[in-house]
């Protein structure tokens, strides 16, 4: 049976990616792999649109998290840590791992936060220096303005840090334009690779405060990473065939275009979400991120029933909750390497899985909706 992932990492890897990793092995202190690095950094500078360095880590998403802590944080940084989900919540758990003290703002999972209620705990808590957001947050399927967020947080001269985790690759991120200091993704995701890569792009106060902290690092430590990349080389052994995945698949996405990425993601997530409601389910969060479709499942449709079918009878493997969510949602994620075709067949899965379970389903009418969607836009790729 044919497998399809539509889970917001690890994510399906385009075949080309996986050909170019299954090259010989070369040796990474060669002008031969310089060049694969070299075309990583610029392609890695495209994708987060900044000037600046972006590091690449070997290690997944959350090794990039806590290298922004302890490369970028203080033991006296006092940190407003936005919690409205797992992973907001691990930016906290980090912070509280290496000593920095941190204020938790916490809002209803499922909800973003507002610019009003940042700008409110940002007042109440003057002696602020550092904000860590999520710009999607995968667990609930929550997205945050981060161009408007980070510009209340510039106001009052703090960092800001940012879980692009699977934002980046989707949605729009520009660093330098919007005044971020930290964003951090990972290969697992939008970048359509398997996981073991994370990334980190710092602006120029953020690597004012790497000479300025006291706590300790080595393997992640930013200022090593920082030192070997502008002799374009690695402080360590790197992940030498995931880079040459990286450097592939950074290709792909300049030659299609950042603009059209994020337009081919916006397309196929209104496209499932359409269909999602004219199978009268309910989607979870209040401003869904095009990262994936978050149903909030009704009484009488239980979970582990619909995702078994879905992957034993139809190859689609979806998620589900965790913590207070667990049972109780089911996500369907769309992004990275995925396109209109996927999306009509994912819709035809979940129709025919939720007709198996017992659920009332007028065969086809999802799919046409998605059908509507997909058709008022050119093709996508
Ligand atoms: C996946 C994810 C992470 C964690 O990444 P790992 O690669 O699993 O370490 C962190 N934040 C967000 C928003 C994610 O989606």
């Amino acid at each position: 049976m044919k497998t399809r992932l539509y889970t917001p990492g690890p994510t399906m890897v385009p075949e080309q990616v996986s050909l170019d990793m299954a090259a010989p092995i070369i040796h990474h202190r060669t002008p031969e792999f310089s060049k694969v690095l070299q075309s990583c950094h610029e392609g890695l500078q495209y994708l987060f649109q900044t000037k600046n360095p972006v590091l690449m880590l070997t290690c997944s998403g959350t090794g990039a998290m806590e290298g922004a802590v302890v490369s970028v944080l203080s033991r006296s940084t006092l940190t407003l840590v936005v919690r409205g989900g797992k992973f907001g919540e691990r930016w906290g758990e980090i912070c509280a791992a290496y000593g920095v003290p941190f204020v938790p703002l916490d809002i209803p999972w499922g909800e973003s936060i507002t610019a009003e209620q940042l700008e409110e705990a940002l007042a109440a808590n003057p002696g602020v220096r550092a904000v860590c957001l999520t710009q999607s947050e995968t667990s609930t399927g929550a997205l945050n303005d981060i161009k408007t967020l980070a510009a209340v947080v510039k106001k009052r001269n703090a960092l800001c840090l940012v879980d692009s985790i699977t934002g980046c690759g989707v949605h729009e991120l520009r660093v330098d334009d919007w005044g971020i200091d930290v964003a951090v993704t990972g290969s697992q995701k939008g970048l359509m690779l398997p996981p073991g890569l994370a990334f980190a792009a710092l602006s120029d106060e953020a690597w004012e405060a790497v000479k300025r902290t006291d706590l300790p690092s080595y393997y992640l430590s930013f200022a090593k990473h920082r030192k070997s990349w502008e002799k374009t080389t690695t402080p360590w052994t790197p992940a030498i065939t995931l880079l040459t995945g990286l450097a592939r698949a950074l290709e792909m996405i300049r030659s299609e275009g950042l603009e059209k990425l994020w337009e081919r993601h916006q397309n196929m997530a209104e496209a499932m979400r359409q269909a999602v409601r004219t199978l009268g389910l309910p989607l979870f969060p209040r401003v869904p991120a095009n990262v994936q479709t978050v149903i909030a499942l009704p009484e009488g449709l239980e979970y582990s029933r619909l995702s078994k079918q879905l992957f034993n009878v139809y190859g689609m493997k979806t998620a589900g909750g965790q913590d207070q969510l667990t049972g109780k949602i089911l996500r369907i994620a769309h992004l990275g390497y995925l396109d209109d075709g996927d999306i009509v067949a994912g819709v035809s899965f979940l129709e025919r899985a939720l007709a198996d379970v017992g659920w009332k389903v007028n065969s086809g009418e999802a799919v046409a909706a998605a059908q509507r969607v997909l058709a008022r836009t050119p093709a996508a790729q």
